[in-house]
């Protein structure tokens, strides 16, 4: 049975910070929606094209091409063992449609970790983020800074401030979470697979608590 975690919470609460730290110590994929957009963007591909028109105002892609990306994505192979999802699914309709590719292929969602963090944490969060071009590594001007200005520390890429961290789209995105993705926590509730976490904490101890969440002491899945 391959085990598919996602990672639920607003924008800025951390998911793809400590999906990547997580997947790493797990030795799984992490699959972020966003990343995937942004790469076809830079690649100009119709599908990135397409995505940047709702992208760039803060709005959802619509969920037809988004769960069709992510379906091709999850049966790749480097999936065989499972992977932690950030940023996807959004929607009830994609978590719906979610449950339903992973039980075409025998596989479930082990645990959907909630991130939670207060509202003004978010927007400090995100207007002062720096991502980075090649690999979507994320930084904070502040409180997380590179090691040298301008450049991420793992691959040297150059660091810039997301289209969609600007001020007015983060409002906006934070309200599309509040009516279309906040739903997810009662779904993954009723089900019994969602977890509580307190994302306002340093990153080390948010991940820490995760790790320890997602493995048991030998390193197994729980
Ligand atoms: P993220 O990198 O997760 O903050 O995503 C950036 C943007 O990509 C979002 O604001 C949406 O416009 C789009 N996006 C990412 N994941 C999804 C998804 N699961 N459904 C719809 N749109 C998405």
């Amino acid at each position: 049975m391959r085990d598919f975690y996602v990672f639920l919470g607003p924008p800025g609460a951390g998911k793809g910070t400590q999906a990547k730290i997580v997947a790493a110590r797990m030795g799984i994929p992490q699959i972020s929606s966003g990343d995937i957009f942004r790469e076809n963007l830079t690649n100009q591909t119709e599908m990135g094209i397409l995505a940047n028109k709702y992208i760039k105002v803060g709005e959802l892609v619509p969920d037809d091409i988004t769960i069709s990306m992510v379906r091709g994505r999850i049966s790749k192979a480097d999936c065989a063992r499972g992977a932690i999802l950030d940023g996807f699914p959004r929607t009830p309709a994609q978590a719906e449609a979610f449950d339903g590719i992973l039980k075409e292929n025998g596989c479930r969602i082990n645990k959907v970790p909630f991130i939670k963090v207060p509202e003004n944490v978010l927007i400090e969060r995100l207007s002062g983020r720096l991502t980075c071009r090649a690999e979507g590594h994320v930084f904070h001007k502040v409180n997380n800074p590179p090691r040298e200005a301008g450049i991420c520390d793992y691959d040297g890429s150059a660091l810039y401030q997301r289209e969609d961290d600007k001020p007015e789209t983060v409002a906006r995105r934070i309200r599309v979470y509040e009516q279309q993705t906040r739903p997810l926590i009662e779904y993954y509730m009723e089900r019994g697979l969602l977890v509580e976490i307190d994302g306002d904490r340093s990153i080390d101890l948010v991940s820490a608590e995760l790790t320890k969440i997602l493995l048991d002491d030998e390193g197994n899945d729980v």
